[in-house]
């Protein structure tokens, strides 16, 4: 089969690999009908996660049954899925605790930054590095699905996929985002980076009844699509302090929640491109740090960006000071996914508004590049098998 396989930083091909086979019991074989290209696969194109051996990227896929494993009843040939991001085996300490994230039994290797002291070995995603289990992903024909009893969930054939697509990863990762903060309604949620995941957390603010959703991000194209398909305010950190432009809308006490929607990037993001920036001058462009300094006293920051280094510097006295409540993680996909579902099948919220490209897998080379560089007004790449 055909799919999309990391060789090195930035060297992502289309290669032919092997078909996927029924491994275990529990497996199933899915063909992909549509996977998409995500913010945190370009941590992976540039080398921020290295791997050190060819594979096939993508947690965002859905598609249809294939064949399944012999331990498998709940799918069966021709069924359409949607399957969350994380891989869970579902009976484990972790998983019987609803971290599906940090389940025992999906990643052979990883014991996490502690070394092997600390029990669980710290969870697996599709297609994410041996980091992260080692698991081929769905930017492919086909893919194999371990624990097919736990992930896939059978999607309506009244959702087109670019309407289901995202209930993979971005959408319940908005979600977590604001679900973490506690938004109950009524708040000034602040999101840094109008990406997907920014996108999806401003969808999800207004869904939790927040009063004021502000969007921050220095690429003038994605505050516009913040603002076409989010209705939020707008503040481009290129141009304006955007603390100082919250405070300022806040009455000078700061948002009630800030996401952190753009992850480490923005840490590594110093090169020329970013040398006028207003807060190079005033000390931080770190978002995570932005994030601490626009929230109000006793607020909450839900840290979606993905971080994958020690952070140096890390302001613990404002931490402390302001009472913030800091969350963050690999977003709860298969805590939230069926409710989600119900939000997408009743019309409730809309996704695809999003998808700036929808490409044959042939393609998904130069997507990458597109999408890494932010040509092309590009947000996101749905790529079709
Ligand atoms: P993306 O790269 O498309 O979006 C990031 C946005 O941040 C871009 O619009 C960029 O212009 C903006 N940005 C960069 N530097 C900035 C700065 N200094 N200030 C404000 N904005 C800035 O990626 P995405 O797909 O939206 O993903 C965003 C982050 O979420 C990534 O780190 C990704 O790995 C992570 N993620 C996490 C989870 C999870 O489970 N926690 C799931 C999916 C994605
Ligand atoms: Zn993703
Ligand atoms: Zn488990």
């Amino acid at each position: 089969m055909k799919a999309l396989v990391i060789h090195g930083k930035k060297d992502v091909r289309i290669d032919t690999v092997a078909d996927p086979v029924i491994e275990h019991a529990r497996d199933a074989i899915i063909r992909v009908t549509s996977t998409a290209i995500c913010g945190s696969d370009l941590h992976i194109y540039n080398g921020m996660f290295p791997q050190p051996r060819p594979m096939v990227l993508g947690h965002e896929f859905m598609g249809i049954v294939e064949e399944t494993g012999s331990g498998i009843s709940n799918l069966k040939k021709g069924d359409r899925v949607v399957v969350p991001f994380p891989i869970a085996c579902g009976h484990c300490h972790f998983c019987n605790m609803e971290l599906h994230t940090h389940c025992e039994n999906s990643n052979p290797e990883h014991y996490g930054p502690e070394g092997g002291l600390m029990k669980g070995k710290g969870g697996a995603l599709f297609g994410y590095t041996d980091l992260y289990g080692g698991y081929n992903g769905g930017q492919a024909e086909y893919l194999r699905i371990p624990y097919a009893d736990i992930g896939p969930r059978k999607i309506s054939d009244k959702l087109t996929d670019a309407q289901a697509l995202f209930l993979t990863d971005i959408f319940p990762t908005g979600w977590s985002a604001i679900e973490w903060a506690g938004v109950k309604g009524g708040e000034t949620v602040a999101v840094f980076g109008c990406g997907p995941v920014g996108l999806m957390a401003m969808k999800a603010a207004w869904m939790h009844g927040a009063a004021r959703v502000i969007g921050v991000d220095i690429e003038p194209y994605r505050l516009e699509k913040a603002r076409v398909t989010a209705s939020v305010e707008t503040i481009n950190a290129a141009k304006e302090d955007a603390v100082e432009v919250i405070r300022q809308m806040t009455g000078g006490y700061g948002a009630d929640v800030c996401v952190d929607a753009v992850g480490m990037e923005a840490h590594q993001n110093f090169g020329e491109k970013m040398m006028n920036i207003i807060q190079m001058e005033k000390g931080s462009m770190k978002v995570l740090e932005r994030c601490l300094d626009a929230v109000r006293r006793g607020g909450h920051v839900s840290v979606m960006g993905v971080y994958g280094s020690p952070y140096d510097n890390f302001p613990l006295y404002q931490w402390f000071d302001k009472g913030i409540t800091l969350r963050g993680g690999q977003a709860w996909a298969h805590h939230y996914i069926d409710k989600l579902i119900n939000l997408v099948e009743t019309e409730k919220v809309v996704l695809d508004d999003i998808i700036t490209h929808s490409v044959p897998l042939a393609d998904a080379a130069k997507m990458y590049s597109i999408f890494n560089n932010k040509e092309d007004n590009c947000v996101k790449v749905v790529l079709k098998p």
